[in-house]
């Protein structure tokens, strides 16, 4: 045997190193920084920071490579084109981006829509390394009305996704999207609904290049400094342990040796995306009415155009995954009116592929988002028989776009064509409607509600109802139906969970200790 590398006990464990996990390392290593800390993350890691942005690895091999290694189990076949927004627009039911990996089954039931392009990835820093950053705030009814902090909390979550309204604001022909955008769409519009820059997890560095924030950055060198915070890669929790107190530790499969061990915690995290959250619990026999179910993913609708008598700007790469700031990224919020949002965004940073030789900037990729309609019937549920590639009980997804969907979908269509006719010249005789689950913004799985009433399966602190010390993370969480892409959201909850989690570990520190009070009780 090599041996065991994992402590046998700790404070807090965390599954997974999606930027939800990675909020509570930080927020505790800033809070509770003597509390001791393992997190537990199935991939490797591919990049430098750990869970730095892949497009932030400029050699396009060294890319690929972190890409191939993100996509689980099976990975795509190498010579798979790693620029990250090659092959994403087009007609494949079982659409694949380069750094994910789709269900390999279970994907759809017999006479339902299904998620044929439900995806996830599995790496140090989780989707993260791959995303695109967009990180609009939730409005009117996104917004979950029984937090009174919501507001705080995103603030917090844009200082640890280090998120700008400004740094591509100016490109060069990002005022002139917005400006037409904005006489198009804005009537009627409240102020913070009004076609705006879009708030983006990009920096830039001293020498002036723009990154891509990932998980690295929200960590940030507040947990990489803290002695009581390790991070384990290549480490599948198989369960979560629980006894007669609620959470006790998780139980870990080193993929390296096989070996399973048990990591003891007084208080764990699952932070495993949103369909692996429930996957663990349900593995640990964990199942609250709400597990898996109120699964809500966004329509998605993209379209094209190239920008009215646009100048040139040939300094710019189309073929480079470094941002250059050309036009930049156009948000029209989210309204209630018409339950979708848009993002119109530079071909460089878009998901639509570009064709021939345009000016660099020149043609914007529109996307729009649709709430879903909620249904407590679209679930993940799991088999008792069946496993997946990591041996974990096998997802069935039951899932259906209702009427009022296919009426959405219909509306954000018109609304799409009106927006690129805003902007210039329409490309292509119409939008395009993805496969369902291409958004990759699948939410509602363990969702926070007020009251233990059978719709939740965590209250408003993130804690699970029933199981103290158990927390959930991640856009799963979230409860109601959003179009924004979610996971500022996502990171804002976690925010206020390891909040908690930071005062309740406060809390014990001046009361007995669980094993202390164990000993007691077993010496009476
Ligand atoms: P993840 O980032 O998915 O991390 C979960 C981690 O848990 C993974 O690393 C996984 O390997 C690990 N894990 C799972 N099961 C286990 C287990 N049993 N044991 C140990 N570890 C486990 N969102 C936006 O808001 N805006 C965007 O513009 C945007 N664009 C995107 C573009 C692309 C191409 C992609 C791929 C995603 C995009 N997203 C976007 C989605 C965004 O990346 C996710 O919302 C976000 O990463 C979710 O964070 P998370 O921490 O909840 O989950």
């Amino acid at each position: 045997a090599t041996g065991r590398r994992y402590p046998s006990a700790v404070d807090v464990v965390i599954v997974g190193s999606g930027p939800a996990g990675a909020a509570y390392a930080r927020v505790l290593s800033e809070r509770a920084p003597e509390t001791t800390i393992a997190l537990f993350e199935v991939g490797p890691t591919v990049s430098d920071p750990p869970g730095n942005h892949v497009k932030n690895i400029v050699d396009p091999a060294v890319r690929a490579e972190a890409q191939r290694r993100s996509e689980g189990p099976r990975p795509l076949d190498a010579s798979t084109p790693a620029d990250t927004m090659d092959g994403y627009a087009n007609d494949a039911e079982r659409l694949t981006r380069p750094g994910t990996f789709l269900l390999k089954d279970g994907w759809r039931q017999p006479g339902q829509d299904g998620l044929p392009a439900g995806a996830m990835s599995s790496n140090v820093g989780g989707m993260a390394a791959h995303w695109t950053g967009a990180c609009p705030r939730p409005g009117e009814s996104e917004r979950i009305a029984f937090l009174g902090d919501l507001d705080d909390l995103l603030d917090d979550a844009e200082r640890l996704l280090a998120v700008s309204s400004t740094l591509l604001a100016d490109a060069p022909l990002a005022d002139r999207v917005r400006v037409n955008l904005g006489r198009a769409l804005d009537a009627g519009r409240a102020a913070d609904r009004r076609v705006q820059p879009m708030p983006l997890a990009v920096r830039r560095d001293e020498h002036g290049s723009l990154h891509w924030s990932g998980s690295d950055v929200v960590f940030g060198d507040e947990s990489r400094a803290n002695p009581n915070f390790a991070l384990h890669d290549e480490s599948l929790v198989t369960r979560v342990l629980t006894d007669d107190r609620g959470a006790a530790g998780v139980e870990v499969r080193d993929l390296r040796t096989g070996e399973v061990f048990e990591v003891r915690a007084r208080f764990v995290v699952v932070a495993a995306d949103s369909l692996r959250t429930p996957q663990v619990l349900h593995a640990s026999g964990i199942r609250p009415n709400a597990l898996g179910r109120y699964l809500n993913d966004q329509p998605q609708i993209v379209y094209a155009a190239r920008l009215h008598d646009a100048p040139s700007a040939p300094d710019a790469s189309v073929h480079d995954t470094s941002i250059t700031a050309q036009s930049g990224v156009s948000w029209v919020p989210f309204t209630d009116a018409e339950s979708f949002h848009g993002q119109v965004m530079q071909l460089d940073a878009s998901p639509v592929p570009m064709e021939g030789d345009a000016v660099p900037g020149s043609i914007v990729g529109l996307g729009w988002f649709c709430a879903k309609d909620i249904q407590a019937s679209d679930r993940v549920a799991f088999s008792d028989t069946a496993i997946d590639d990591y041996g974990m009980p096998a997802m069935r997804i039951h899932y259906t776009l209702t009427e009022r969907d296919h009426a959405t979908i219909n509306r954000a269509k018109q609304a799409i064509v009106a927006a690129a006719n805003a902007v210039g010249e329409p490309l292509g005789d119409a939008p395009f409607e993805f496969p369902a689950g291409a958004s990759l913004h699948y939410q509602g799985s363990v969702r926070m509600g007020q009251v233990d009433d059978g719709t939740s399966v965590c209250g408003p602190n993130s804690e699970v109802w029933g199981v103290p010390g158990l927390y959930v993370a991640g856009n799963g969480v979230i409860p109601t139906a959003t179009a924004c892409n979610p996971t500022l959201t996502g990171v804002a909850l976690a925010i206020g969970g390891a909040r908690d989690l930071a005062a309740a570990l406060a809390l014990r520190a001046i009361e007995p200790t669980p094993n202390q009070a164990r000993n007691t009780d077993a010496r009476a």
